[in-house]
């Protein structure tokens, strides 16, 4: 053991309250490619091109096959023992999660509410575009009722599939004198995050001092989620940073106090296991 992984570990084990920001790196082992990896790309399309207000008003039938197609990858995938390390560390400690991921992992891992926020939405909600409706499906059956009809369209495989969906069939509000569009329950690249995750994280934030501030896959570019990185350290917190680039520009935080380079499913687990011990089979 190195004399820093030992400070670390030793930091770890006395910190009481630990922030934890997560991206999708977290993901990327079990398969679900981030927005910058070319292999993320969708019928030549640029992720980060459709997951935009602006995409959605010129295309709102292509913007829907492309989060069926991503939550078609969500379902088959399988959270791993990075998700499961930081489900059970938050347990163990006075925790918060700010999720920036979509894909439902973290919450198949066991990570959820109150420990976990996840500000970005959720690839299984729709909300309205207009009205305050919204549509929540689980992770065992997450296709909710208005979205049934795009797994009817003949889109057995929607990765592979070029048949669009016409206007018409797509997901309309139920809400009485609504009938407006529904759209993707997620944050867009350009849109503040929702309310409610924000408020609670706040509280959550405001109890008391923070002792370690944990970044685990992401860029943190998206100034909302990275934002709270600064404040954590205000508060007093310690920095870690895994990630598989070790350049402070790519985490969005220059100079942590730890920089655990690697696959966050592997990194994750050896860091904090002793902390929480071993953790159990994905
Ligand atoms: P990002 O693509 O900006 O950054 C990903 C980070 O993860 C990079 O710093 C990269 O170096 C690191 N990384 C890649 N593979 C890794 C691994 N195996 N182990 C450790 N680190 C690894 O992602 P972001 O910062 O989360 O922001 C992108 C936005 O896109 C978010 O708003 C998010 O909602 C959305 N998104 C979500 C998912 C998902 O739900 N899984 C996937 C792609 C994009």
């Amino acid at each position: 053991v190195r004399l820093e992984d030992y400070i670390f570990f030793s930091h770890c084990q006395s910190s009481t309250r630990i922030l934890c920001l997560i991206g999708a790196g977290l993901s990327t082992p079990s398969g679900i490619p981030t927005f910058r990896d070319p292999s993320g790309w969708w019928r030549n399309y640029d992720p980060a091109e459709l997951a935009t207000p602006g995409a959605f008003r010129r295309d709102p039938a292509i913007v829907w096959q492309f989060y069926n197609y991503y939550r078609h990858g969500a379902l088959t995938a399988r959270p791993n023992h990075g998700h499961l390390a930081l489900a059970e560390l938050c347990k163990y400690k006075d925790s918060m999660s700010i999720n920036q991921n979509i894909d439902g992992l973290c919450e198949r891992a066991g990570h959820t509410s109150p420990e976990l926020e996840s500000a970005h939405g959720s690839l299984f909600e729709a909300r309205c575009t207009k009205c305050s409706y919204v549509e929540v499906g689980s992770l065992t059956d997450p296709i909710v009722p208005a979205l049934e009809f795009l797994e009817d369209t003949g889109i057995a495989d929607i990765k592979v599939s070029m048949k669009d969906i016409p206007l018409q069939d797509l997901p309309f509000c139920p809400a009485q004198d609504c009938g407006c569009l529904l759209r993707p329950g997620v944050v867009w690249f350009g849109e503040s995050l929702p309310y409610d995750p924000i408020e609670r994280i706040d509280a959550w934030m405001d109890r008391g001092p923070i002792d370690l501030m944990v970044v685990v896959g992401t860029t943190a570019k998206v100034y909302a989620a990275a934002g709270y990185i600064h404040a954590a350290r205000k508060k007093g917190a310690k920095t870690a940073v895994v990630n598989m680039e070790d350049n402070g520009e790519e985490t969005g935080m220059a100079e942590p106090d730890w920089f655990f380079r690697g696959d966050a499913s592997q990194v994750s687990p050896g860091i904090f296991e002793e902390v929480v011990g071993m953790f159990g089979e994905v």
